[in-house]
């Protein structure tokens, strides 16, 4: 079933969570573990994320190095197909521009149609490790919005191949990517919202936030969008803080601020333990407001945490 099928056919708020493919050399089992608890939520649906190949410098037995390709994390269609077949629950494969040619991008659909997958978050991706900027394959997308016209095409039947005939329509539920307090590269906030906007004239079924820790963000990203006419559901996007590292790990990566409570918090805890305690609590409370505000979905990022996560979400 779709997510925007969910969202519209929900009498309340609904759960999801979000997860990364095991990495390579590790079972599916593993990642089974890390879902158990979290299946018994009853979520609406499981996000699996993508991971392009990087580049890596290997040591070699000379003392030279040698620059060689590494995917970590592969396996994300497999494991939504994997993840259905076990739980029977929908699945949200995340598909990105970077790394991939148009070919690859329509390859990339059909098995996902082929498995019997509905929905697709469309991404950009970030700069691959070796580079500053994003680089597009040859013959790839530069932006989201240019893969989720590519999803619309085969939505409507329009493969790469137009003399193709009598060709199957995919049926793909389309979320995109927003940013309560800024994509990193965009100038601006109203520019950032331009182009989000552009993404749901084009089709988005909805959006999925960064995280973020401040719910007022949310809030005020949600009143911009709804000014400039982006009317589908925005999707909270939440985590727990379970470790002090996370301080200065979040901002850096994630280009987010951490509020001055929370961090002050933080910084008293003695233990990685008491961080997890008050990022629970940090946790709970913002999923009971937004809960309470009659968003449409709470979206976790159990990243690493999935018993924390799956606490909170029992409380709610
Ligand atoms: P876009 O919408 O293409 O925007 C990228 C930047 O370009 C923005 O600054 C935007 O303002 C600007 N822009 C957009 N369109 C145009 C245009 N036409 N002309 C000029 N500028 C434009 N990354 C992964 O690699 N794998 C994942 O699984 C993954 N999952 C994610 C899930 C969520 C919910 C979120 C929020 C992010 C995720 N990311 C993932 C990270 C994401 O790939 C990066 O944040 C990336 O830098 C931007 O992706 P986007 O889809 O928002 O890009």
């Amino acid at each position: 079933m779709k997510v925007i099928d969910h969202i519209n056919h929900a009498t309340g708020t609904l759960v999801s969570f979000e997860i990364l493919p095991p990495l390579k050399g590790k079972g599916i089992q593993s990642l089974y573990q890390h879902l158990d608890p979290l299946m018994e939520l009853k979520p609406s649906f499981i996000n699996v994320t993508y991971h392009r190949s990087e580049h890596v410098f290997k040591k070699k037995a000379d003392g030279t190095f040698e620059k060689v390709v590494v995917r970590k994390r592969p396996g994300t269609e497999s494991i939504c197909a994997s993840i259905m077949n076990k739980y029977n629950v929908d699945t949200v494969p995340h598909l990105i521009c970077g790394g991939f040619s148009i070919n690859d991008t329509e390859d990339a659909l059909i098995n996902l149609n082929y498995l019997g997958i509905d929905n697709v978050l469309v991404l950009r991706g970030d700069a691959a490790k070796n580079e500053t900027t994003f680089e597009p394959e040859a013959n790839g997308h530069k932006y989201a919005i240019d893969l989720l016209k590519q999803v619309n095409n085969l939505n409507a039947g329009v493969y790469l191949e137009e003399d193709l005939k009598n060709t199957t329509k995919t049926k793909f539920c389309i979320g995109v990517a927003g940013y309560p307090e800024k994509h990193f590269e965009a100038p601006n906030m109203e520019t950032d919202l331009q182009y989000l906007k552009k993404k749901v004239d084009a089709g988005a079924d909805y959006i999925v936030t960064q995280m973020f820790f401040d719910n007022a963000k949310y809030f005020a990203f949600v009143n911009a969008c709804r000014d400039i006419g982006i009317n589908v559901p925005i999707i909270p996007g939440l985590k727990p803080v379970y470790n002090k590292k996370q301080l200065t790990i979040l901002p850096k990566i994630f280009n987010i601020d951490l509020p001055t409570d929370l961090s002050a918090e933080i910084l008293k805890c003695k233990s990685d333990a008491d961080v997890e305690l008050v990022g629970a609590e940090w946790l709970l409370a913002q999923s009971r407001e937004l809960k309470k505000a009659g968003v449409p979905v709470l979206h976790y990022y159990t990243l690493g945490r999935p018993n924390l996560v799956a606490d909170v979400v029992k409380k709610l």
